[in-house]
């Protein structure tokens, strides 16, 4: 079976898990929407996918521009095996309700969605056998997918009994250049911060057992969490194990020059990534200490990519197209060209 993956919505995410999905070898993408003809929306049509307005009554924009638009959405919603949303924060609900469940498709929304807005919430490690054969699924935010893989290494190898984590934010995305802060640091002033509760609605086993807190700081490139994790006992080259048996995070040595973000993001480049995405969530093994039982770690995120194999798995899961969570992975991650 070849899925038929429509992206509606081909912003920041929407865009990399078109990409995502059509270098897979069981799905292709049918069709992305756009809700204006700008530059996004030429480049798609100039990559090969047929565009579709996302708003219909907005379908003459695009050919005033010159744009040629295959329909609108509803011209090829019922063509659709599912539909990853990747609408900004709130409409991806309203595109659920009114949208997705009245054309009976399967739907897949982002993080910027609340966890009781669809039947679960994804992650590969974590909730792949939950979220099989569902209708509606909710794709964790960048956050919480990467603090989802770090707890997943640590729980592989001891208990946790609570952790903390501080959330270094990035300010807005590099396409954004309307949003701040530029000159400040803002505390999130609500004790958990979101981020947290989050955290559970995937790994239900640790309610109650993950308190975060978060500032917005100006850059632009990842996110940075501190984590403090209580254990029943692990050791440093436990957890450095751990992570590297862990599919999507890796460790990185700041002694040999990975010593901030930027200096990821440049490796990223290096590596000659698309976009210098980083799917993997780098841990600095220098920061990996273990005092009476708690670990303490540090490790970025890649705002606008850890998310995106994710998606792809999301999909196998909820079309029943592979039953085991670690061969999605793989495949996914071969087809991607991910670390591991
Ligand atoms: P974005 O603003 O980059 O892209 C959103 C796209 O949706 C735009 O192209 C916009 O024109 C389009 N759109 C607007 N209204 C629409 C509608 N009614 N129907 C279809 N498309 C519509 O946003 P993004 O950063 O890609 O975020 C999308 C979702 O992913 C949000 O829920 C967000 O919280 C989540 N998310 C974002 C990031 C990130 O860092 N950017 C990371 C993880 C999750």
């Amino acid at each position: 079976m070849t899925a038929k993956i429509l992206i509606n919505g081909y912003g920041s995410i929407g865009k990399r898990v078109a990409d995502a999905v059509a270098c897979q070898k069981d799905m292709e993408v049918i069709g992305v929407t756009k809700t204006k003809p700008d530059f996004e929306a030429k480049m798609a049509l100039e990559k090969g996918y047929k565009l579709y307005a996302a708003v219909p009554e907005r379908a003459h924009l695009f050919e005033e521009a010159g744009l040629e638009i295959s329909g609108t959405i509803d011209d090829v919603i019922q063509d659709a095996d599912l539909v990853v949303d990747g609408a900004p924060k709130k409409i991806g609900k309203q595109n659920l309700e009114n949208l997705y469940k009245k054309n009976n498709v399967k739907a897949i929304i982002q993080g910027g969605e609340k966890a009781n807005d669809a039947e679960d919430s994804f992650n590969s490690l974590w909730s792949y056998d939950r979220c099989y054969g569902k209708d509606a699924i909710r794709l964790v935010s960048c956050n919480t997918t990467g603090l989802c893989r770090s707890l997943y290494a640590i729980d592989s190898i001891t208990d946790v009994l609570k952790a903390r984590v501080v959330l270094i934010r990035r300010a807005v995305d590099p396409n954004d250049s309307k949003k701040g802060p530029v000159n400040a640091i803002i505390p999130s002033t609500d004790v958990p911060s979101h981020h947290g509760p989050d955290v559970e609605s995937v790994i239900k086993k640790f309610k109650g057992k993950i308190i975060s807190s978060a500032v917005i700081v100006p850059t632009t490139l990842m996110h940075m969490h501190s984590l403090m994790v209580e254990t029943t006992g692990a050791t440093k080259d436990d957890i450095v194990d751990a992570i590297a048996k862990t599919p999507r995070i890796f460790t990185v040595k700041a002694s040999e020059g990975l010593d901030s973000t930027a200096a990821l993001i440049e490796m990223s480049r290096d590596m000659g990534r698309l976009r210098y995405d980083l799917n993997e969530i780098p841990v600095w093994e220098e920061s990996i200490n273990v005092i009476d039982n708690e670990i303490f770690m540090m490790q970025a995120v890649h705002q606008e990519s850890d998310v995106i194999p994710e998606n792809v798995d999301c999909i196998r899961a909820m079309l029943q197209m592979e039953e085991d969570n670690i061969k999605s992975i793989e495949m996914t991650n071969k087809a991607m060209g991910l670390l591991k």
